[in-house]
């Protein structure tokens, strides 16, 4: 629970996420997914409740683990690419603990990995959005995060390119094993994108299930207007 001043903006949340699948924490604009996932990855603290991570607690019991600490990726719609860095430099930014040779190497094989080859040495201002999404990717897998929090990170792309990115990363994040929460406030992208969706309003989650189950059986008219202008 988090409260901003007396009023509760997320409240009675609890929601798990399974590795090598999306769930997508859908709902309308200012009905608490952004402080949510703030709360999970350790930026913010909640006035009550537990967080757990591959069964540790990292926050609540007593525990207040770091966010650096808690194995958790975070993706924005602002990449927020260091601008004076290169792209390796920037991928390999929180590997700084790893000998030189072995994070070169960890850095090679991520830009691979997001089909960047060749792109090391280049720095942010001379990649297109879509590539820079990539290296926020890349800088994100780098630690090896149990779980992916993504706070509508494909909103400011270009939609000509939105639903291949799209596509790529969430594969690819699948395919490591990465527990993946998608914040969205657009109904089609969590009908597409997500394995389980988790719908919220002001503060709460009112239904979650399988994306085809919600949508034919929506908890209530809201949540039916909310679905309804998908085709
Ligand atoms: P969403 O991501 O679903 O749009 P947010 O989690 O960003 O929603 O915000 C939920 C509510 O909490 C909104 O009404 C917002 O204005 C309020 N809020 C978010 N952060 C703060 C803050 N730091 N101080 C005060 N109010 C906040
Ligand atoms: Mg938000």
């Amino acid at each position: 629970m988090r409260r901003f001043g007396a009023m509760p903006v997320v409240d009675d949340v609890s929601l798990s996420i399974a590795a090598g699948q999306v769930t997508c924490l859908l709902g309308p604009s200012g009905c608490g997914k952004s402080t949510t996932l703030r709360m999970i990855a350790g930026v913010e603290m909640p006035d009550r409740g537990l967080v757990r991570i591959d069964g540790q607690v990292v926050c609540g019991d007593g525990a207040q683990i770091p966010p650096e600490q808690r194995s958790v990726g975070l993706m924005f719609q602002d990449f927020a690419l260091f601008p004076h860095l290169c792209v390796a430099d920037n991928v390999g930014f929180g590997l700084v603990h790893l000998p030189a040779a072995e994070r070169a190497r960890r850095v090679a094989a991520l830009l691979e990995r997001v089909n960047l080859p060749g792109f090391a040495r280049k720095y942010p201002h001379e990649l297109s959005g879509g590539e820079q999404q990539r290296v926020a990717l890349a800088r994100a897998l780098a630690p090896e995060p149990r779980v992916m929090l993504m706070d509508e990170p494909f909103s400011g792309l270009d939609n000509r390119l939105r639903d291949g990115i799209r596509d790529a990363t969430l594969d690819l994040l699948k395919e490591t094993g990465t527990a993946v929460l998608l914040v969205t406030h657009e109904p089609d992208e969590a009908m597409r994108m997500a394995d389980e969706i988790a719908l919220m309003r002001d503060g709460r989650i009112v239904q979650r299930g399988a994306p085809y189950n919600i949508y034919n059986a929506p908890v209530d008219k809201a949540a039916a207007a909310f679905f309804s202008d998908i085709n």
